[in-house]
């Protein structure tokens, strides 16, 4: 087992659930609260209502096609940036209780779920941009900085 399953888990997972809904996203990983652990959760609604989901140690199987939109991200507040993306991914991760799941989603929710598996691994929107979009993106920062706006 990759991760340590149990209350601890469970309640770090419903706190992140809080803080992910609180600034109104639709994903947040475990680095970005501060704890070191390659999971994420991510709630993108679906047609017949919301669809709450834990990955686990996420890995990527398959992925293909491409999708261009705008995404932001709860560790930057108020930054909307263009970035491309694969349209379909297909992942196999566990759940809360350690069983082995798999996500096959495409549009948003992929989109989604490439940005949280990033977070585990390290990896912000911003490195996703090409340079001069990077340095745009900073400008902007730094903007939102001085009225106060970022944190
Ligand atoms: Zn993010």
């Amino acid at each position: 087992m990759p991760e340590d399953f149990g209350p601890q888990l469970d309640s770090l997972v419903a706190d992140m659930f809080d803080t992910m809904s609180h600034a109104r996203g639709v994903g947040l990983a475990a680095p970005q609260v501060g704890v070191s652990k390659r999971l994420f959760v991510m709630d993108v609604p679906k047609d017949d209502g919301p669809d709450p989901r834990v990955i686990i140690n996420p890995e990527i199987i398959h992925y293909e096609g491409e999708q261009v939109g705008d995404e932001g991200c709860l560790s930057f507040p108020g930054l909307f940036q263009t970035v491309q993306r694969q349209s379909r991914v297909v992942m196999r991760g566990l759940d809360l209780a350690g069983n082995e799941i798999e996500l096959d989603e495409t549009e948003l929710a992929a989109r989604c779920m490439l940005h949280e598996t990033d977070h585990c691994d390290g990896i912000v929107f911003l490195d996703r941009m090409t340079a001069l979009k990077r340095e745009l993106a900073k400008r902007k920062i730094k903007r939102l900085q001085k009225t106060g706006e970022w944190k």
